[in-house]
């Protein structure tokens, strides 16, 4: 495993779990809403108000025939660049991140927005964001609420996948539900994966931020137990949302298709998670993607359809808010959000290989 892609400094800003922490102390910290962690714990837990102090309105909508869509922000993580393309080369992967060429370990921005969807009488929130796990990010609840929506309002919660960035607001600082009247939905695989503590010893970062990660996950389902709704790809779980086997970035990792009236939108949620990146080198990928040949040909299919198709697509990570369309070119795909605006960083792309080969283990 290469270890050496985080730098300490880099590990410090990723501001890492304690190794000793236990599950049940990580449940009672979801419980309590904070944790004393210590100088390096990761769960510096901003106290629940915090996120009332960035309150948004940045919610962007988007019609999909008669169901409306709303992207919510809830906020940024950060990391290295090379953290969500492990396998490129570091001079390439430098050209695309930016026009001033940063290291590759620099530290880059990512911004979190899960997605509300309103259809049939019913408020579908697809993933939770963060919550107060991460303190760049747990906006949504404020984001919600500046656009008129009460947590009790909500119908619906697909969980896409259990890595902390799309569960961490399920449970609130009272240990109950945050949203207490909504039905939770995860894949049946991503729910015996993570209940089961895997090892993680496939993905190349820190033990203690895989300990993080299965911590969360299995805290979260802990707090579900005898609620969470276990259901498979290709089920509807809302009239119009349909979810798409989308594995390889987790086993059970969801895409979601919104399609009404003859008009679609596919949610490919972490099939990608920068632009500038995995469109430009669809077969590169993150640090914490469990199957990466899964992750690139999963890619691959969703972009293929979308460009054949010439559907719109959201994502949880491009940059706010992440929706637009993708054209395929010779050797990739572009991206055109849905202001009509290319990517910033548009690169020249000499050296690059044949994109739609599968590659990874
Ligand atoms: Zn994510």
């Amino acid at each position: 495993m290469d270890r050496s892609l985080f730098g300490s400094s880099v590990i410090d800003r990723w501001r890492l779990l304690d190794g000793g922490l236990s599950r049940r102390a990580l449940v009672q910290s979801l419980a309590a809403g904070g944790l004393a962690a210590g100088s390096s714990g990761f769960l510096r837990l901003a106290p629940a108000v915090a996120a009332k102090e960035a309150v948004s309105s940045a919610a962007h909508r988007i019609n999909v025939g008669e169901i409306d869509v709303l992207v919510l922000d809830d906020g940024i993580f950060e990391g290295p660049g090379n953290f969500f393309a492990v396998n490129a080369p570091p001079a390439a992967l430098s050209d695309v991140l930016g026009p001033h060429k940063p290291e590759p370990t620099d530290t880059k921005q990512v911004a979190i927005h899960p997605l509300l969807v309103e259809t049939g009488g019913q408020r579908v929130l697809l993933d939770t964001g963060y919550g107060a796990l991460q303190p760049g990010a747990g906006k949504l609840l404020a984001t919600l609420e500046a656009v008129g929506i009460a947590p009790e309002e909500i119908d619906a919660v697909l969980l896409t996948h259990m890595h902390p960035d799309h569960c961490g607001a399920v449970v609130d600082d009272r240990g109950g539900l945050v949203f207490p009247n909504a039905r939770h939905f995860v894949n049946r695989v991503e729910y015996e994966y993570w209940w089961a503590e895997p090892s993680l010893d496939e993905l190349t970062i820190p033990n203690e931020f895989k300990q993080f990660i299965r911590q969360v996950a299995k805290g979260v389902l802990t707090v579900l137990q005898g609620r969470i709704e276990q259901i498979a790809p290709g089920e509807e779980i809302a009239p119009g949302v349909t979810t798409v086997d989308a594995r390889g970035h987790s086993p059970g990792h969801l895409a979601v298709e919104i399609a009404s009236d003859g008009e679609s939108l596919l949610h490919i949620v972490d099939a990608a998670h920068e632009p500038a990146i995995h469109l430009e080198h669809p077969d590169w990928f993150a640090a914490v993607d469990n199957w990466p040949a899964w992750t690139v040909a999963t890619r691959n299919a969703l972009f293929d359809r979308a460009a054949d198709e010439n559907l719109l697509v959201s994502t949880t990570h491009f940059p706010f808010p992440g929706v637009g369309r993708v054209t395929k070119d010779k050797i990739g795909w572009v991206w055109t959000d849905d202001r009509g605006e290319k990517p910033k960083h548009k690169t020249g792309k000499q050296g690059k290989k044949d994109n739609h080969g599968n590659q990874g283990n």
